[in-house]
């Protein structure tokens, strides 16, 4: 993976739309003072998704647009893209060349582009998270940087070692998973909310079906006395029918 050229338009100095192709190796750029070369380095930062204005020498987003000069005119837009050379698929992306583009016009509204496809800024940083190669990963480094890291505190200096050193990514990682963790930990807490309540449910129940049981058994109890009494009455009335006749009959023979 290399970066093999710049395009820049509108951007700052650069009223004109110029391609600085790197070839490998080293290479210099020299000019007169003023001449738009620490701008170069601003529009590689800017493209990596760099939102402090402080950070490539402006106050303001309209800054950056170029205001006009020397008979041209002021631009409307912006626009910086970066040419990278992937074909050891550094970036886990299909394409042997990756384009990064960022576009900003007049209103500030900023598009994000890979390979001319309009993707959020959340990629373009992803996509260079631990690569040695984002906007705070010290591979741009502009005039006066170094005397800031090495005034930085030993706090920004752990900070610099550990994204050089590929620990930044897993940090994120960490935090993104406790994150996660807390949310599945609130769900559980819910859920057991819930459990305990079906639980309740599940008692009260219980003991109604276990009333309606024993109600049934003792309707059942009740017919099965009905029926016995409704019998004894039904004999003992047999009886007194046959007794009734017995005595009609005897009678009947007196006379
Ligand atoms: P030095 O060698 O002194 O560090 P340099 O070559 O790095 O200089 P830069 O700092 O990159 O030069 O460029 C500064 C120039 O860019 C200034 O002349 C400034 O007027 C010009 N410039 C900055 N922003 C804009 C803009 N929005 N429109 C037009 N010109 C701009």
């Amino acid at each position: 993976m290399y970066l093999k050229g710049v395009e820049i338009y509108g951007f700052k100095s650069f009223g004109e739309r110029i391609r600085i192709d790197f070839d490998g190796g080293i290479t210099s750029i020299v000019g007169p003072n003023g001449s738009g070369k620490s701008n170069i380095l601003d529009g590689i930062l800017w493209v990596l998704g760099e939102q402090s204005y402080k950070n490539i020498r402006a106050k303001e987003s309209k800054d950056i647009i170029f205001s006009g000069g020397e008979g041209k005119k002021p631009a409307n837009y912006a626009e910086v893209s970066l040419f990278i050379d992937n074909r050891d698929n550094f970036f886990p992306i299909e394409a042997d060349s990756i384009k990064i583009t960022r576009k900003m016009s007049q209103n500030g509204d900023n598009d994000y582009l890979i390979n001319d496809k309009k993707v959020r800024l959340k990629d373009i940083g992803e996509l260079f998270l631990d690569t040695g190669v984002g906007k705070s990963a010290y591979s741009v480094i502009g005039q006066g940087k170094v005397e800031r890291i090495i005034s930085s505190s030993n706090k920004e200096i752990k900070s610099i070692i550990e994204e050089a050193a590929g620990v930044k990514k897993f940090q994120q990682k960490k935090m993104e998973s406790e994150k996660r963790l807390e949310k599945v930990q609130n769900e559980l807490e819910k859920i057991e909310l819930v459990l305990n309540e079906i639980g309740e449910n599940r008692t009260r129940v219980e003991k109604q079906s276990k009333k309606a049981i024993e109600y049934l058994s003792l309707k059942d109890e009740k017919n099965i006395l009905q029926k016995g009494v409704l019998t004894f009455d039904l004999n003992s009335k047999d009886e007194i029918l046959k007794s009734g006749e017995k005595e009609q009959e005897r009678l009947t023979t007196i006379t």
